[in-house]
Parts: structure tokens; sequence; C-alpha cells
């Protein structure tokens, strides 16, 4: 099925196309003909299905179509609430890209920054507010929100909101929304209070359940490298001068990083582009039309700028930083592998990343091998203590700093450098 069949119109396809997404995933191909048809919707699946474009494409798609009914100015018609700032600005992002034909506007309010920039963007008026749940009660009982008009209401990871105990705030947010309305209501897991949550939000509901591709993650050969911050380059040298013929995508978690690699790498006489955010949408294409014909043989991205990149020949994906959101690392190494049976993903962690580290371990539900002989090792930090961490999943239950791992656990899941080419 391609997207041009799930009766999208012209300026959402137009931008999709811009994307580089050609084929509608499960839970895109599932759900968007529910929602387009304006029924509420259970969705039983998590971040890195494709549920984002899954749940604002048809609700750009109602907003420009009843574009002309709402003369003057912009009032909020939809609302997605998420837990984490993360999230949120993700949405946020995906909205812009999405409907940056249909001059639908979006703007993103969460907490632990001033409000100002905030309050500024809800004055000159949004179509769809995209917000996490202490800083819209915040604002809207100071009066710079008012949820009258939201006629498409979605509730995004559900069961992490009962987590990390935002039920209240939510069921206070549901009460000042209309009564009529479509509601979308997401979650990775199904308990009994996520049930019952759903009850109050939805209406006549279909369901959608689309299976976490945890698959991925079992058929990617996976490293990890733990190496000091500053030996990272050092590191990332090394290796693609042991593989002078790959075809390597490194993620950075931050642009600003992203163009730090790349003056690393071209002084050292190695070619490489960086396709970020901040570059613009012709010198990105360029560089990943480079990459894909083979012209180009490294490629820097950030998570944000590396959605639709789909290279067949992705012999290795290398985590330059290691990503706070886990689920981020399962999409990451999705890159490779593909047209092949296995691909190959290597992971750099310093000292403060082995929070991470511990969270991407256990949603694959995998140890993954230490590369521990390698030029740049660095001592202790395999043993150093996980330190605490602001990540998604620190956020949803405060972990205790755990101890030194056991010597024999990691002896285990030593793999001797020797054995493998890079
Ligand atoms: P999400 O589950 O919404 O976080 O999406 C996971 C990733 O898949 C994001 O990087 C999206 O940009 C990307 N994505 C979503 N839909 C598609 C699609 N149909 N084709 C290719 N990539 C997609």
């Amino acid at each position: 099925m391609k997207f041009t069949d799930l009766g999208i119109i012209e300026p959402i396809l137009k931008a999709l196309k811009d994307e580089g997404y050609t084929h509608p995933t499960p839970i895109q191909e599932q759900s968007i003909p529910i929602l387009l048809n304006r029924k509420d919707l259970l969705g039983c699946a998590q971040t890195g299905t494709g549920k984002t474009a899954a749940f604002t494409i048809p609700i750009l798609q109602h907003l420009f179509n009843s574009r002309n009914d709402h003369k003057g100015h912009r009032k909020i018609r939809s609302l997605i609430v998420t837990p984490t700032r993360e999230l949120a600005i993700q949405i946020s992002e995906n909205i812009t890209a999405y409907g940056k034909y249909t001059g639908i506007k979006n703007t993103v309010i969460f907490g632990g920054v001033k409000q100002r920039a905030q309050t500024d963007a809800l004055r000159r008026g949004v179509d769809i507010l995209v917000a996490t749940p202490g800083r819209l009660l915040d604002l809207i009982s100071q009066g710079y929100i008012n949820l009258k008009d939201v006629k498409y209401f979605v509730l995004d990871e559900a069961d992490q909101m009962l987590d990390m105990g935002f039920i209240h705030d939510i069921k206070k947010i549901i009460a000042k929304l209309p009564v009529k309305r479509q509601s979308l209501f997401f979650s990775a897991t199904m308990p009994s209070a996520i049930i019952d949550l759903s009850s109050k939000i939805l209406g006549n509901y279909q369901k959608v359940t689309i299976k976490p591709k945890q698959a991925t993650a079992e058929k990617v050969e996976q490293a990890i490298y733990f190496v000091s911050k500053p030996n990272k380059t050092k590191l990332l040298i090394h290796i693609i001068e042991a593989n002078p013929e790959a075809s390597i995508l490194v993620f950075s978690r931050t642009k600003h990083g992203a163009d730090k690699i790349v003056r690393v790498l071209n002084k050292a006489h190695i070619k490489a582009a960086a396709i970020h955010g901040n570059k613009s949408q012709g010198a990105r294409q360029r560089a990943l039309g480079n990459f894909k014909k083979g012209e180009l043989h490294i490629l820097i991205a950030t998570d944000i700028a590396a959605r639709g990149i789909d290279v067949e020949e992705l012999s290795l994906v290398i985590n330059f930083d290691l990503p706070n959101i886990p689920e981020t690392y399962v999409h990451r190494i999705g890159r490779t592998g593909r047209a092949k049976a296995s691909g190959i993903a290597l992971s750099f962690c310093n000292a403060e990343e082995k929070a991470y580290l511990k969270d991407i371990q256990k949603l694959i539900n995998q140890q993954i091998p230490v590369i521990s002989e390698h030029p740049f090792i660095s001592d202790g930090i395999e043993d150093a203590p996980i330190p605490k961490s602001t990540s998604k999943n620190q956020q949803k239950k405060p972990k205790r700093h755990s101890n030194h791992t056991s010597k024999n656990s990691q002896q285990n899941r030593r793999v001797s450098s020797k054995r493998r080419r890079y």
C-alpha cells in the first residue's frame, strides 16, 4: 500500500514525499482510514512504529479541510498531550514537517523552561498545541490557554503518564475539553488503570495493536565501546580507517555535535557530511543523495534528520552518542541490516551515558557485547557507577545508583576486538 491509497490530501502527500516516506507503516495503514473517518481510536503501540504520523496526518487533514470555517484569530482545535518534553518536541517537529504545505500552525509547551516564548507563540495563535501535562495546566490556570475549541484530542504514551504520576493532571485536562470531539489514545501497554482511563476519554472507538519492532534489534550485530568523550572522535577515525569501503551512518545527539564531528573528520582527510535541521533542505538532500549513491561514505545525522533515510547498502551504524530515549536506539540500529540479513551497530558510551545504556539493554532485553580491546579504552568507564540521568525512563522511575557491575558478568560479555574487523 502507498500513501496515495489512503485518501490523504495533496499538500500532506507532498510533505511526506519530502520526508522520503513512500509506504505507510502498519500503524499508519490501519489508523489513518479510521481517523479520517472521524472515529475514536485506541492504539496499542509505542514510539518507533510511526505512530506520530499515524495520528498527526489525519488531524492536519481535518484542520486543513475546515480551515475556512474559522476566520479571525486561530483557536486551538487540536490538543496533543504527551509525557516528556523530548516527545513533545519531536511531535511538534513532525507536525511542522508534515503540515508545511497546509498553513496549519502548531506550537509546543513543556515545563522546566521559562514560559515567555511559549505564551508569545500562543498569543500569536496556533491550531495544534502539543503539551506536557504540568505546563498545560499551569498555562490554563494563568488564562493563556482555553480548550473549549478542541475538536481533536490525543493522549500519547498513556502508560508512561501513569508511571510518571500524571494521572490526576490528565483527568483535570479531560474535564476541560468539549464533550464533542474526536479522541485518540495511545499506550504501549494496557494495564487496567489505562483501560479505565481510556473508557473516560474515548467514545465508540476502534482498536489498533502494533507489536514493537524488537526483531530488528535481534537481527543487528551490536557492540559497545566504553570510551571517554574526548576520545570518541579518535575512535571514530580508527573505525572508519579500518573499514574503508563501508557506508557508515553516524548518529549525533545534537546538530552542533554533528558539525563538530564533520570538522574533525575533514581535518583527518576523511570526507564526511552532516545532515540536521540547521542545514538547508538542498544541502541535506545533496548529502543524502551522495551517500545513497555511494559517493559519500560517511554521513553524520541527528535523529530528526535521519528520518526517512533508507539506504540499501548501509553496512554500519555508529552511535557516537547514546540516545537518552531507548526506543531511539532501536530505531537507529534498524537503519542497518535491512537489505542484507544482518547489519552492524556500534555504540560509543562514556561514563555519563551508562544510564542510557542500561535503559536500552532493558528495552531490547539483551546485553550488548562490549569491545574491551581498542586503542582508546578509557580506564574505569566500564566499571564506573551508573550516573543519575534525566532520560525519559529515568523520569519515569527514579533509579538507584547501581553498584559496580560484577566483574564476572562483564567478563562474560566481553568480546575481543581481534575477532572483529572493526
Ligand atoms: P514514531 O513512532 O512516530 O516516533 O516514528 C518513528 C520513526 O519513523 C520516525 O523517525 C519517523 O520519522 C519515521 N517514519 C514514520 N513514518 C514513516 C514512513 N511511513 N516511512 C518512513 N519513515 C517513517
